[in-house]
């Protein structure tokens, strides 16, 4: 690990005016992915900005909009009475990640920008796109396993790592940031991105920009029937396999609307549009689900170590669909 500055500013301009001082500088909230990062020797950052101080913990309702600061902790949000009783899937979702532990000090803002997971990225003497332009892919034919299975590119293969982001995509969030620009709004799925030919960028975060929260609105429909599904290699914590986020809007046994999305399949949440669109105004059964999965898997490609996500991945949307809708 190398020396490096560190700064503690109190208010959101003091924090983007340094960001902008510096370009060898970055952001410290929580830690708990950036310290690992930096004593790896993966990033090296000259300059720590700790943002802790400043005034972005709020959990809100502002009309129908759910306004939540970056620095709201992922233990304070999951618990919060607001977000459990009007957007319960991201409550499930962030008590699905992590331990209790990292959850107290792991904030929105770093879960957001969480790096991938991949063993790659994280062993400094092996080849990886991500950390190292240009190098190679070591995962692309090695140990894979934990791999996208969507929208993967010959340069990079990995997956986002978090459960909270897969939540806030089926949810359809909006992700809210400060620079010396001013306010911008940036729409989830615009947040992260593919990794085609630039695996080192994860999101469209521009350099001097600052998250200051996450904004979702409410939907009561979505509310009363959804479910967080993770499946993944032990119970205590680990990072999800596959994934499922699914919210449907009932009338009887019809379904009006849905959402769906999953994690561990891809460089970003990976939305299933198609499946929600398939599923729009059919009758809620196992025959339903199982085609709405197909459809969902139809660009699915595996890559060796992960191909059993191929099978998992289809049988997790099915199961949580049914779960939601009490069909054994
Ligand atoms: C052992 C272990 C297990 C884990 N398991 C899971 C899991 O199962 N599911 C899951 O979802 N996550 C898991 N995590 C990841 C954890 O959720 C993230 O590390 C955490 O959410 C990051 O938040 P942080 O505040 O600590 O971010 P930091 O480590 O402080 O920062 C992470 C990144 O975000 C940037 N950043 C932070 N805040 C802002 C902001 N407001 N604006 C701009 N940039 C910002 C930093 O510069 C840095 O690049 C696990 C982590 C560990 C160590
Ligand atoms: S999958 Fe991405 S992060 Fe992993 S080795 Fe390949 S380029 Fe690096």
């Amino acid at each position: 690990m190398i020396n490096f500055d560190y700064t503690k500013p109190s208010s959101v301009k003091t924090a983007i005016d340094a960001l902008n001082r510096d370009a060898t500088s970055q952001i410290i909230a929580g830690g708990t992915n950036l310290v690992d990062l930096m004593k790896r020797g993966v990033v090296a950052p000259e300059k720590l900005i700790d943002i802790t101080r400043l005034p972005l913990k709020n959990i809100e309702l502002h009309g129908n909009i759910v306004k939540i600061g970056a620095l709201a902790l992922n233990s304070d949000v999951a618990e919060h009475p607001l977000v459990v009783q009007k957007l319960p899937l991201l409550s499930q979702a962030l008590k699905a990640g992590a331990s209790p532990q990292l959850r107290n000090m792991a904030t929105v803002g770093g879960n957001l920008l969480q790096r991938t997971r991949c063993s790659y990225f994280y062993d400094t003497v092996m080849p990886c796109n991500k950390r190292s332009p240009g190098t190679g892919c070591g995962a692309l034919n090695g140990y894979n396993r934990m791999h996208a299975i969507f929208g993967a590119s010959e340069s990079c293969i990995a997956v986002h790592p978090s459960d909270m982001c897969v939540a806030l995509a089926a949810l359809d969030a909006t992700v809210v940031v400060n620079s010396n620009k001013g306010e911008r709004r940036i729409q989830f799925r615009e947040f992260h991105r593919l990794p085609g030919n630039t695996p080192q960028k994860d999101n469209n975060l521009q350099r001097g920009e600052l998250i200051t929260g996450v904004e979702v609105n409410v939907n009561d429909d979505f509310s009363k029937h959804c479910l967080y599904t993770k499946i993944r290699d032990r119970a205590s914590y680990a990072f999800a396999l596959i994934s499922v986020a699914a919210a449907l809007d009932l009338n009887g046994s019809i379904v009006q609307d849905a959402r769906l999305a999953m994690g561990g399949v891809a460089h970003k949440p990976w939305r299933l549009t198609t499946a929600e669109k398939f599923l729009k105004g059919k009758a809620i059964s196992t025959e339903n689900f199982q085609q709405a999965a197909s459809i969902a898997l139809k660009e699915a490609k595996a890559y060796g170590y992960n191909n059993f996500k191929l099978q998992l991945a289809p049988n997790a949307i099915v199961e949580t669909l049914k779960t939601i809708c009490g069909i054994s």
